[in-house]
């Protein structure tokens, strides 16, 4: 018994994974490793430090419920051909509230790890705001907790085992949380109101998933990598 990081209730606790499961599936399968983006360095992968007693089963199969969902986005997105001269790909019909709610879940996760190397412990107030989100099924509007995604190719495709641990940075004011899952980059920014100049999300009301192709040598230039397909396609600053 313990108490869950979620309900805040005394329950017994599950084996809880901070990234979700499904997203190890091929790391299972194939080199059992993952990886640091600085310099695509392999790093040893130990599994069971990737578990953590944190939360109870109500709570798992709560958030089980967006996971759910997140894996038929990411399948849906390994099934679409990759245009890699324009720079983007566009995923229609992607749940703005689940979706989000999803990438909130695992960021907040990743705030709650006591041992883990997923651990982020930067997010300060907004940890407390996220998990009321998450309480009330509330994704925040459009301008609050705005994310980028990009699938990031190595050697030219995209590799799904590929987990990268999270990185905290402050870009231009905010607080910016990014990790890699499923070979895809996912930058959160923790930011409660609007603000002007924002590279527009990856993913607003009209359920548009916009998501970047990188190549993993021009990771550590995303933003401007994205300033300048946006400059060539001002149709997606919509
Ligand atoms: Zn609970």
């Amino acid at each position: 018994m313990g108490i869950c990081k979620f309900c805040n209730q005394e329950r017994e606790l599950c084996d809880s994974h901070i990234i979700p499961e499904f997203m190890y599936k091929p790391m299972y399968q194939e080199k059992h490793q993952f990886y640091e983006l600085s310099n695509i360095k392999k790093v040893r992968y130990h599994q069971k430090g990737l578990r953590e007693k944190l939360l109870c089963k109500k709570c798992e199969s709560f958030f089980s419920v967006y996971e759910g969902y997140a894996a038929s986005v990411f399948r849906k997105i390994s099934n679409y051909s990759l245009d890699y001269n324009k720079g983007f790909i566009i995923i229609p019909d992607v749940d703005y509230i689940k979706y989000k709610l999803f990438l909130l879940s695992v960021l907040w996760r990743m705030s709650i790890s006591k041992k883990s190397v997923f651990k982020i412990s930067s997010l300060g107030p907004y940890k407390e705001r996220i998990h009321n989100l998450l309480l009330n099924k509330d994704p925040g509007k459009t301008y609050q907790y705005t994310f980028h995604q990009g699938i990031i190719l190595l050697n030219g495709k995209q590799e799904k085992d590929l987990i990268v641990p999270p990185n905290s940075k402050r870009i231009n004011g905010i607080n910016t949380h990014s990790f890699v899952m499923h070979g895809m980059l996912f930058i959160i920014n923790c930011v409660n109101h609007q603000i002007n100049n924002q590279i527009p999300p990856s993913l607003k009301i009209d359920n548009n998933l916009v998501i970047y192709i990188l190549e993993g040598s021009k990771i550590d230039s995303f933003i401007s990598f994205m300033n300048e397909i946006l400059q060539n396609n001002p149709s997606l600053d919509i």
